[in-house]
């Protein structure tokens, strides 16, 4: 087994990984070796993907917008779950953010005095969300990789999975992991480490993620003993494409997209009388779900999903040309349904995971519900869970919250080094084992299909732990879950080559969506109230008295644990959520 020593490893080449190698970089005047390994070609990494924009305040001296509005609705929108310290850290830095990726060369849209525009987004009490047409995420990407590819001291390995966090005690140590390319095995050997590996809704089927979105960080983080935090909390984005899954970006709304039922009404009405379409995610899903099951939605006949419309033909062409040209083509070339002309099917589909791996606000990977941090090793972007979205997030703040936390942990990490002279020593019963995991499971002589593991497990987290639970369904979600997870013991492989072994890398991913399904279930199961994202039909209020805590779920040698650990609340006290 190779081994590689750098001073620091990022794990991921999305918004989050990118933008901390750069800040990681500079703090260190270009010293520190840096690596980052990525299980894409890192132009592929799922922000290439995100759409409407990102939020922060730009100017307030125009909008009368501020950083306490801003805080005020990511908290309110959070159903008072957000960490109130995360999330002033949060609007305080966004602003500072969208300069830094003007500087670096994003094109925003413009308003006639050359102001960066603001679009407005789920939630938001005033339009704040910076965007480049419905492409940002691709075009900070496009920036981010122009910057990074010119520091001599980083070096991207693309193409290369992790399929495991090494720690000694509660130190980092590195990663092991598998070159796609070749199928040979090396371990990073760093000082520090970052993870920034995405979401994991890829547990659900019918998802707006990218096939990659399974959820690898997290898992890697609970199978080394470490708490996951809030895993309950998956939101279904209420407008994702049917019966594709794309998503049509919420931007759709706040440029003025209406959502109508099968009687062409303005359903929005009835669930948030002020802000109709543009309330919140868990909101709006909602809604669409009770018009569903009160069987005013529509069904499209192949897949039997049944939807209601996103209706822009009111916008008009050029309306629609120059703000959401992407999403026209999308609807175009995939359903063959021009927006200009006829209304989008539509439904909620599984999108972002608002839990994560548990960390302190500055990143910091932590081993317990609050005392213990492990030492050297951050977790930002949708992987982490500092804690700003809460129980329900407010969208385009998840672009800001990778930009702000990648430039925290990169500056972090530097002064780490600086206090740092070497890594941990890896041990070599710790390379041994290493080097024999991938082996063991090419050698698996079971005789379980691992895909059909992968789709009954995708089919059950959409039909029981999807925007409306009850005990039982979870319960049911539960039980198939355990009955899967012994399956995947009875595997065989298709493929047992060493190149670009994609069957092998699937299987990873599967063993690490199983995982977190479980956690995600479990959570659920625990929870009795509902709040944002988790509406469960036993207890349909929010509990303050009881359940104004985040859930710390990891994995012990007799099952899954699960503790509690107090919100910070800073100024916003929990009131009602009217929108
Ligand atoms: C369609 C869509 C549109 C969105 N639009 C917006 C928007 O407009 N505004 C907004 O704020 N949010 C948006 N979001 C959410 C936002 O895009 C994501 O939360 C954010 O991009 C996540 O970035 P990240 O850097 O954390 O991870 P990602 O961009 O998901 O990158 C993860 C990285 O980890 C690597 N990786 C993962 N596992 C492994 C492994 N085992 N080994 C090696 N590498 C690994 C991957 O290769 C990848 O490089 C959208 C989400 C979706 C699904």
């Amino acid at each position: 087994m190779e081994i590689l020593d750098y001073d620091i490893v990022i794990l991921g080449s999305g918004i989050a990984g990118l933008t901390a190698a750069i800040h990681a970089s500079n703090a260190t005047d270009k010293k520190a070796k840096i690596a980052i390994v990525t299980k894409l070609h890192a132009m592929r990494s799922h922000s290439v993907a995100a759409e409407g924009g990102i939020s922060g305040v730009l100017y307030p001296e125009v909008t009368n917008d501020s950083l306490d509005l801003h805080a005020y609705d990511t908290i309110k929108g959070s159903d008072y779950l957000a960490d109130q310290d995360a999330v002033e850290l949060l609007v305080k830095n966004a602003p500072k953010e969208v300069e830094f990726f003007d500087h670096i060369g994003v094109s925003w849209n413009r308003n006639e005095k050359a102001q960066i525009e603001q679009r407005a987004f789920g939630g938001m009490s005033i339009p704040r969300t910076a965007f480049a047409a419905d492409k940002t995420g691709f075009f900070m990407m496009r920036a981010l990789y122009d910057e990074v590819v010119n520091l001599e001291n980083v070096s991207i390995f693309h193409e290369n999975f992790a399929y495991s966090l090494l720690l000694d005690e509660n130190h980092f140590v590195g990663l092991s992991v598998m070159d796609l390319a070749t199928g040979s095995l090396r371990i990073f050997h760093a000082k520090a480490g970052i993870i920034a590996t995405g979401g994991a809704s890829r547990m659900y089927d019918f998802t707006t993620t990218s096939h990659s979105s399974t959820g690898d960080g997290q898992a890697l983080v609970y199978k080394a003993g470490l708490p996951l935090k809030d895993m309950e909390f998956v939101q279904f984005h209420p407008t994702a494409l049917v019966p594709n899954g794309i998503l049509i970006t919420e931007a759709a709304r706040g440029e003025g997209g209406y959502l109508t039922n099968s009687k062409g009404e303005r359903f929005m009405a009835l669930y948030a009388k002020k802000q109709m379409e543009l309330a919140p995610r868990d909101i709006v899903s909602r809604a669409i779900i009770t018009e569903i099951r009160a069987g005013r939605g529509l069904r499209e006949e192949l897949s039997g999903l049944e939807y209601i419309h996103l209706d822009l033909r009111h916008l008009g062409k050029n309306v629609i040309d120059e703000k959401l040209p992407m999403i026209r083509e999308i609807a175009q070339k995939s359903l063959n349904i021009d927006p200009v002309e006829e209304p989008l099917p539509v439904r909620p589909a599984a999108h972002f995971t608002m839990g994560g791996i548990h960390t302190d606000l500055y990143g910091r990977v932590m081993a317990d519900e609050d005392k213990t941090i492990v030492d050297g090793l951050w977790a930002i972007g949708e992987c982490g869970c500092v804690s700003v979205h809460g129980s329900n997030r407010l969208g385009s703040n998840s672009l800001s919250q990778c930009a702000v936390w990648g430039r925290i942990a990169g500056n972090e990490i530097a002064d780490y080094l600086k206090k740092t002279a070497d890594a941990p020593k890896l041990r070599k019963e710790i390379v041994n084992a290493e080097s024999l995991k991938i082996s063991a499971i090419l050698d698996k002589k079971g005789s379980v299909n691992p895909y059909f593991i992968k789709s009954e497990l995708q089919k059950t987290m959409g039909e029981f732990v999807y925007v409306y639970r009850t005990k039982n369904d979870l319960f049911n979600a539960k039980r198939r879950i355990s009955e899967l997870k012994k399956m995947f013991n009875d595997i065989y492989l298709a493929d047992k080559g060493k190149l670009f072994n994609t069957n092998l890398r699937d299987v990873l991913e599967i063993d690490n969506l199983l995982d977190l399904a479980e956690a995600v279930t479990l959570c659920a199961l625990n929870r009795n109230e509902s709040r944002g994202a988790h509406a469960i039909a036993e207890y349909p209020n929010r509990d303050d008295t009881n359940w104004l805590k985040h859930s710390i779920v990891y994995k012990t040698k007799e099952g899954v644990g699960i503790g509690y650990k107090p919100v910070t609340i800073t100024r916003w006290k929990p009131q009602p959520r009217i929108y």
